[in-house]
């Protein structure tokens, strides 16, 4: 059994997927009331992989909003992660993904040093960042949808958005040692951090994002933000592929302008239907088939009876492991999301 810890984008679409699923009470709540509200399993899942294959899994709603990093409510954001992690435990999961921030928040205010919640005592070699998966992912849409769309890597300047993160990181090293990109530009805050990957990689400039963004063919959002910033499509290059792998998304308005193509990052589309009610609520084009590329990980390492935290720590991502995670991906029938949003 596998499990997918996920939560949604804002509190406005937690208000809306109430209404949608027929619980108005909770629709007009505001964030206080989703801080005390308790992780719940909401979804059974079954996957059938194209070998044949078939695993069973559960969806946890952690009831995680982004706001509550925003208006400091941290201790609310911690109870949540760690009490959905006890709840897949108490469930007998032996591998669970933590989607979208979760594994942020665990890793920012070292969830690492509290084990003990109530009764049960977190093992943490039963969850996954999925982070591995993300990257790879992230990666192969890179390479696809820049072929895709003519442009030559050889020439192509990258920028990279929340480079020193963890997946971030791992997209620089990929970039680096897998294939010949011209330049990589390197955007983060915290300046010490970005000093530390360009040495590591021996290459690559590091910017601000306002002085980046008008060098880059292609872009590569894996910033964790709580909300997306407002960019300027006219101050772009022409053609220009910008790769948005934030959850939530990184763009703060959908950007429809010539040239510019946008792809939903590190989502992967599966090869057969998956049987589960979670990915419309979330959004996806194709909700049956496609997912977010940490939790296919979940899905992987339930495949091939991996019950270990392939993804764990921050920054600790190789080219193998993401290479090993990518061969995985494929045996089993998922494949990069390579349409644009706009073309
Ligand atoms: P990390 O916390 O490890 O890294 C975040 C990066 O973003 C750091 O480099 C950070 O550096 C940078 N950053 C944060 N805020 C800003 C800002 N305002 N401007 C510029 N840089 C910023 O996160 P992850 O690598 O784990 O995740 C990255 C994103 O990917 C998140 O949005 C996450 O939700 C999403 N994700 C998507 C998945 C999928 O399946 N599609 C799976 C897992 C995660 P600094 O703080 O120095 O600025």
């Amino acid at each position: 059994m596998f499990g997918l810890i996920g939560h949604l984008t804002s509190l406005e679409h937690a208000q809306k997927v109430a209404r949608d699923l027929g619980y108005p009470e909770y629709a007009d709540q505001d964030l206080d009331f989703w801080c005390s509200a308790p992780p719940q399993i909401v979804d059974t899942i079954k996957v059938t992989s194209i070998t044949g294959q078939q695993i069973e899994g559960k969806y946890i709603e952690s009831c995680f909003l982004p706001e509550m990093l925003a208006n400091r409510r941290i201790k609310a954001a911690i109870r949540k992660i760690l009490n959905s992690m006890a709840l897949a435990q108490k469930h007998d999961i032996q591998i669970t993904a933590l989607g979208g921030f979760s594994s942020i928040i665990f890793e920012e205010f070292n969830l690492h040093e509290s084990k003990q919640v109530r009764n049960i005592e977190l093992e943490f070699d039963r969850f996954t960042t999925g982070n591995t998966h993300t990257a790879y992912i992230i990666c192969r849409q890179v390479e696809q949808v820049s072929a895709q769309l003519g442009m030559d890597l050889d020439k192509a300047t990258v920028a990279v958005c929340g480079a020193t993160g963890d997946i971030g990181s791992a997209v620089c090293r990929w970039l680096n040692e897998k294939t010949n990109v011209a330049e990589i530009l390197l955007i983060a805050r915290n300046q010490e951090r970005l000093h530390n990957l360009q040495a590591e990689l021996g290459r690559g400039k590091i910017m601000e994002l306002t002085e980046a963004l008008p060098q880059a063919d292609i872009i590569v959002w894996v910033a964790s933000m709580p909300k997306g910033v407002e960019i300027f499509p006219e101050q772009l290059k022409q053609p220009c592929l910008l790769i948005d792998g934030g959850y939530p998304k990184n763009l703060g308005t959908k950007l429809q302008y010539p040239g510019i193509h946008v792809v939903n990052g590190g989502i992967v589309e599966h090869s057969l239907d998956i049987e589960w009610k979670i990915m419309e609520i979330v959004n996806m084009d194709v909700p049956s088939r496609q997912l977010f590329a940490c939790f296919a990980e979940g899905m992987l390492l339930e495949f091939e009876n991996l019950h270990t935290n392939f993804s764990w720590g921050r920054n600790q991502i190789t080219v193998p492991k993401m290479e090993q995670i990518g061969e995985i991906s494929l045996k089993h029938g998922f494949r990069p999301l390579l349409t644009p949003q706009h073309s």
